[in-house]
């Protein structure tokens, strides 16, 4: 062994001691948080990609383009305050749900029967925990319903009158139906219908994307993922798509974060936002690699379409997708937010 090779191996020694020495002592581990150096907080948001040019008024373009501002603004302050990621997730989706141009919450789209059933799910890639809820039609803001299953529940998905029932219990607030109806999605729900006619009863009339979800880096260097829709125009039977099943429509871990918006039942089969962040951690692949082949390669080459959001630890972002536009923006340090949507720029950190 020459002279340079046996330095190596003497540093490789003694830091194999060191290691060894803190184990003894019993010293706490904490694979994400310990010794992570400050990250620059970030905040990536997604309002669907069942956006197409000439489908959308100016005012209403421009509506959109205002509440994803104040979502990223509202998820910024959390993050600037040194917050947690998840907060970050959480306050900025409660904006979209409440804004009637997205399809979540108030603004969600009509099932076959003339119903919202409201759909949601966030995870906290520190600790892996996951919460979700299908099918409730109460809930103002199925976010904070599926934060709360996660954090004050021994389960992780919830379902109809048993998650509005665990809502009440925990004081989240409940409304009149009649609160997300608006008359765009109304009127879907019955184009939808009238397309229907003559079809096979199991063929979906033209899906109208329209989900939001948010990813968040916070400053310890955590990563939250979370996702809330009304799901697909004109579904029927109690159909759940991709966004509250955890690791299809909504994943974190450690080193990446994804939330997915687009044909739900393509994204369930190729377990999408799992199926992203673990290209990244076995396969090493970089984070806007593994978003570009999950989504626009594989989910089409099965029939599918949508997008996604994905934020990696090391601050990479991806905001790929294959429709006519996706609702997207993100929002750094310097709390300002930038926004798009349709195949526009939209300059990166
Ligand atoms: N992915 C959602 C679903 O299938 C729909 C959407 O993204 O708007 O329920």
């Amino acid at each position: 062994m020459g002279k340079r090779g046996g330095t190596w191996m003497a540093a490789w020694l003694a830091l194999g001691a060191m290691l060894a020495a803190g184990a003894q002592a019993g010293v706490q581990s904490d694979p994400v948080h310990d010794g992570a150096p400050a990250a620059a907080p970030l905040l990536v948001l997604h309002g669907g990609a069942g956006v197409e040019r000439g489908s959308l008024a100016a005012a209403e373009e421009a509506a959109a383009r205002q509440a994803l501002a104040r979502a990223l603004q509202a998820g910024h302050a959390v993050l600037r305050e040194g917050g947690a990621a998840l907060d970050a997730v959480t306050a900025a989706i409660a904006v979209l749900e409440d804004a009637p141009e997205f399809n979540a919450g108030r603004g969600a789209v009509f099932t076959h029967d003339g119903h919202n059933a409201l759909d949601a799910a966030v995870m906290d890639g520190a600790s892996g925990r996951a919460g979700a809820i299908a099918g409730v039609r109460r809930v103002r803001n199925p976010i904070r319903l599926a934060r709360a299953v996660m954090e004050a529940s021994p389960h992780v998905m919830l379902a109809g009158e048993g998650a509005e029932a665990f809502a009440a219990a925990r004081g989240i607030e409940l409304v009149d139906p009649s609160w997300f109806r608006t008359d765009k999605r109304w009127r879907q729900l019955q184009q939808a219908r009238a397309r229907e006619q003559g079809q096979a009863a199991t063929a979906p009339a033209h899906p109208y994307f329209g989900t939001v979800g948010a990813v968040a880096l916070d400053a310890r260097g955590g990563l939250a993922a979370g996702t809330s829709t009304g799901g697909m125009t004109n579904k029927r039977w109690g159909r759940i798509g991709d966004s509250p099943i955890i690791g299809a429509g909504t994943w974190a871990d450690a080193r990446c974060a994804v939330s997915g918006t687009g044909w739900g039942e393509y994204y369930i089969r190729a377990a999408a936002a799992h199926e992203i962040c673990a290209r990244v951690r076995l396969a090493g692949q970089p984070l806007v690699q593994a978003a570009a082949e999950v989504i626009n390669r594989d989910i089409p080459a099965a029939g599918g379409n949508g997008g996604a959001i994905a934020l990696g630890a090391d601050g990479s972002i991806a905001l790929p997708f294959n429709t006519g536009g996706m609702y997207r923006g993100w929002i750094g340090a310097d709390g300002v937010p930038h926004v798009a949507v349709f195949d526009e720029p939209l300059p990166l950190p």
